[in-house]
C-alpha cells in the first residue's frame, strides 16, 4: 500500500478498527453472545437456546454508489445502516458485524473519519465489529451483519396473504431527492440539509422489525425503491399489489425542493430510504398504529394485498400511473 508514514495493515486495523461497537456486559442465558470478537483467524458466536443467525452482506462501491468525495464518517454510518437495515426488515436483532475495506492508500484522516462514523453507529445499533480484511484497491466497503431472531419468526417476503394492507414506516423518495443534491459544494437549505442526512444516515428500523414479528405477515426494507421492493413481496407471495399513490408519505423537505410529481416519482421509484415495507391482516390495523407511536415511527397504509400478479399504482381517480422504470437497476443492460 501507498503509506501515509509507515503504518502496517495491522498498525491500521489496531488503530481504526479496534473495540468497535456495543458488546453487553450483562448477558442472560436468553442472549446470543460474542465469545471471540477480532484478532484471531475467526470470531466466535454462541446464540442462545432457540435462536436462528440472521445475516446479510451490502457493498458499497465508490464512484457507483457514493462520490469519491463522499465524507468518510457519513459513508462508515450509511455502510453499517444500510446492512442493518436487512435485519430490521426480518425482524433481527443487531448481534456483531464484519468489514472487508479495500483502499486505494492508507489515508489516516479518511481512516479516522471512517472509524469515528463507524464507531457512533455500530453504538447506535448496538452492535459489534467482530473481524474483516483489509486490501489496498479502489475504494469498496462490504459489510456484513449478524442478527439473532426466534427461530422461525422471521420476517420474509413470502408470507404475505390476500386481503393484507401493506404499510411503510416514516417518508419516501428523501434520499432518492438527496442523490441530485450529493455533489453539491456547499449546503445551506434546511431541506436539502434534511434530505443528505437522510441519504447518509438512513435508520435502520430495528426495534419496529423486532415488534412487527408478530404483527406483520411479510416485509422488506426499501432500498431499490418502493415499487420495485414490493414487487418482490407480491411475486415471492404470489399476489399482486395495489398502491394507492395519494397516501405515500412524502416529506415536507421532499416536497419544498421539487414538484408534487416529481416528488411522488422519487417515493415509489427511488431507492436509499431504508425504510420498512410490510404487510399485515387488516385486523392488526389498530396494533400497528399503535406500535407506530410506541416506536416513534411513523407508520402509513398505502394499498392492499390482491389476487394476481403484479404491481400496480392508482391515482386518486383510480387511473393506473406507468412507470417505465419500477426500481434502482444493479446492472444496466
Ligand atoms: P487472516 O489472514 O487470518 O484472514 P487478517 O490478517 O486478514 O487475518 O486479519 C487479522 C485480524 O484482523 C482478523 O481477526 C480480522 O478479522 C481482523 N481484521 C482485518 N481487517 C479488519 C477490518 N477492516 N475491520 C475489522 N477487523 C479486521
Ligand atoms: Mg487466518
Amino acid at each position: 500500500m501507498t503509506k501515509q508514514q509507515s503504518l502496517t495493515e495491522f498498525d491500521v486495523i489496531g488503530q481504526f478498527f479496534s473495540g468497535i461497537g456495543f458488546t453487553s456486559s450483562a448477558a442472560t442465558a436468553a442472549d446470543s453472545v460474542i465469545e471471540l470478537g477480532m484478532g484471531d483467524d475467526c470470531a466466535l458466536l454462541s446464540l442462545a437456546a432457540g435462536q436462528q443467525l440472521a445475516l446479510s452482506i451490502d457493498t458499497l462501491v465508490a464512484g457507483r454508489h457514493f462520490p469519491h468525495h463522499a465524507p468518510a464518517d457519513e459513508l462508515a454510518w450509511r455502510a453499517l445502516a444500510v446492512s442493518v437495515s436487512d435485519l430490521a426488515a426480518m425482524g433481527a436483532k443487531p448481534l456483531a458485524f464484519t468489514l472487508a475495506l479495500t483502499l486505494p492508500a492508507i489515508k489516516l484522516s479518511w481512516l479516522q473519519a471512517f472509524s469515528n462514523g463507524l464507531r457512533a453507529a455500530a453504538d447506535f445499533y448496538r452492535i459489534a465489529l467482530i473481524g474483516g480484511d483489509t486490501t489496498q484497491g479502489p475504494l469498496s466497503i462490504s459489510l456484513q451483519v449478524h442478527g439473532s431472531v426466534a427461530a422461525g419468526t422471521a420476517l420474509n417476503r413470502a408470507g404475505a396473504q390476500a386481503g393484507d394492507s401493506i404499510f411503510v414506516s416514516g417518508s419516501l423518495g428523501d434520499a432518492a431527492a438527496a442523490l441530485a443534491l450529493l455533489n453539491k459544494n456547499t449546503v445551506t437549505d434546511a431541506a436539502e440539509k434534511y434530505l443528505l442526512a437522510r441519504y447518509y444516515r438512513p435508520q435502520a428500523r430495528i426495534e419496529l422489525g423486532l415488534e412487527l414479528v408478530s404483527l406483520a405477515n411479510a416485509a422488506i426494507d426499501i432500498s431499490d425503491g418502493l415499487l420495485a421492493d414490493l414487487e418482490h413481496i407480491a411475486k415471492a407471495s404470489g399476489l399482486a399489489a395495489r398502491v394507492d399513490s395519494w397516501k405515500v408519505p412524502l416529506s415536507s423537505e421532499l416536497n419544498a425542493i421539487v414538484s408534487p410529481e416529481q416528488a411522488l416519482h422519487y417515493a415509489l421509484t427511488g431507492g436509499d430510504d431504508y425504510e420498512l415495507c410490510f404487510t399485515a391482516a387488516a385486523e392488526q390495523r389498530q396494533s400497528i398504529l399503535a406500535l407506530s407511536d410506541r416506536v416513534g415511527v411513523a407508520i402509513t397504509e398505502i394499498g392492499s394485498l390482491l389476487p394476481g400478479a403484479g404491481v400496480s399504482c392508482l391515482n386518486q381517480q383510480g387511473d393506473q400511473l406507468d412507470f417505465d422504470q419500477l426500481g434502482f437497476q444493479h446492472f444496466q443492460p
